[in-house]
């Protein structure tokens, strides 16, 4: 192994995105290493043996296959560097480097300078220490459920959740003569097929809108939750951007750094976007890198369009304070939408060809006033979820001013997302 390698783009985390970045990046003549913790590529799906529809032109495939399909290709591309079993544990960025302005310093001690970084390092599970300080095979988490449900025998089953998972979960064991109890904080998440098929199924008994237990107390034959028994629990409440990677970087100084695959949060996870999103990355990558195929190339690159909405002024439920919880107050959103480079339009053209500005307006009023938010920071990262939901956003600045907060001044909370 080198002490130090030179190259144009580090990728962290080799799941479907990554390797789909890899790929193309490759393809497009951009020297490239990637860098995996885990000793193999897309670890993430390895354990995935049950068959999913999910994937177009791969019916009833597992997504255990799919990855070594995805591995094996990026294993043999030329010009694709690999690093793996290891991870970055530093990332320093130099506008004066003249190998490259990421310098990255892997656990191996090998020096990797870059001139772009992208992370794809995925979601890691949520899971609440308070059930799972203690492993035991009776508690368990989503890939460990979808990892064992085949060999579940009938019992009975408490699952944590209400999202698509916890709906699919509880359906695909009720079916296996289980008698599930579906237990939520909130209301169902879940796809609304999914909700009322749960709902209606004889075997699925449903508890939303009720505190989580505080502790699971497992043992040999089963988990004592309160007063009542079950045979297994499993917690499926979701997942988080992995934050490993984005740990190493400062929060404002993140030039020439992509974000692709479902650390980004850009779109629904799976692995199809997954893919997708690494194309994407490895193309604005190229932008970024060669200014001069951008220059000799105007009417396609040169065009990044901003849209701005600025002073959206309406009242919303938002605060912790007696007087917040009491009823809606003013406040003002200022947004800045970014849609990368865009073709130039310079004749007028069907409106369907552009991000319509009211449907950023509409989206900001309906994130705000749908339901109470405690926190000015939680409404903030809700909202700049949804723009970046939105086709074709590439990055989002939000500002979000509680107007009357004080009666000498406003307090605004502001944040940046994606790329700028
Ligand atoms: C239980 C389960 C079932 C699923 N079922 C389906 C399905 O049926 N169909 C479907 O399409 N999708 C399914 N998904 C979702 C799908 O697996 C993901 O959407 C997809 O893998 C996302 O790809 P990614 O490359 O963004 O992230 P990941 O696949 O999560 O890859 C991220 C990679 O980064 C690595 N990594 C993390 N941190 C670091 C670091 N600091 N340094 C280096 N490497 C790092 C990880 O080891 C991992 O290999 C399922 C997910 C789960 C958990």
């Amino acid at each position: 192994m080198p002490d130090s390698t030179s190259i144009d783009v580090a990728i962290l985390g080799g799941g479907p995105a990554g390797c789909s970045a890899a790929s193309w990046l490759a393809q497009l003549g951009l020297s490239t290493l990637l860098v995996e913790r885990e000793p193999q590529l897309c670890a993430a799906l390895r354990g995935l043996e049950f068959r999913q529809d999910w994937v177009l032109g791969q019916p009833a495939s597992a997504l255990a296959d799919l990855a070594l399909h995805y591995a094996r290709q990026v294993e043999t591309t030329p010009g694709l560097a690999l690093r793996l079993g290891t991870r970055a544990e530093s990332a320093r960025h130099s506008a004066h480097d003249s190998a490259g302005a990421w310098t990255l310093q892997l656990a191996t001690g090998e020096h990797v300078h870059a001139r772009a970084l992208l992370i794809a390092t995925g979601l890691r599970l949520l899971r609440p220490a308070r059930y799972f300080a203690v492993p035991h095979p009776r508690v368990l988490d989503a890939t460990a459920l979808t990892a064992r449900r085949e060999a579940l025998p009938p019992g009975r089953v408490l699952l944590l959740g209400a999202g698509d998972n916890a709906a699919e979960n509880a359906l695909f064991l009720a079916d296996r003569g289980c008698d599930v109890t579906l237990w939520a904080r909130g209301s169902w998440r879940a796809q609304a097929h999914l909700a009322s098929r749960a709902e209606s199924h004889p075997r699925i008994q449903l508890r939303l809108a009720t505190p989580l237990p505080d502790t699971l107390r497992p043992d040999a034959s089963g988990v004592s939750v309160g007063g009542e028994r079950f045979d297994l629990v499993a917690a499926l409440l979701g997942f988080e951007p992995e934050p490993s990677a984005f740990a190493l970087l400062s929060e404002h100084d993140r030039p020439h750094a992509f974000v692709a695959g479902d650390a980004s949060g850009r779109w629904h996870p799976c692995v199809q976007t997954a893919l997708a999103d690494g194309v994407q990355a490895a193309k604005l990558i190229e932008q970024a890198l060669r200014p001069e195929a951008a220059a000799a190339a105007p009417q396609r690159f040169n065009n990044r369009q901003v849209i701005h909405l600025q002073g959206l002024r309406f009242k919303a439920n938002l605060g912790i304070l007696d007087l917040e919880r009491s009823g809606p107050q003013p406040i003002q959103v200022d947004a800045e939408v970014n849609l990368g480079a865009l073709p130039i339009v310079a004749r007028d053209a069907d409106i369907g060809r552009v991000l319509d500005y009211r449907r950023i307006r509409a989206a900001i009023i309906d994130e705000c006033t749908v339901e109470h938010t405690d926190l000015v920071e939680a409404l903030v990262g809700k909202l700049s979820n949804r723009l970046m939901s939105l086709t074709g956003v590439v990055g989002v600045r939000v500002k979000l001013t509680k107007l009357e907060i004080f009666p000498d001044c406003e307090v605004a909370v502001s944040s940046e997302t994606g790329i700028w």
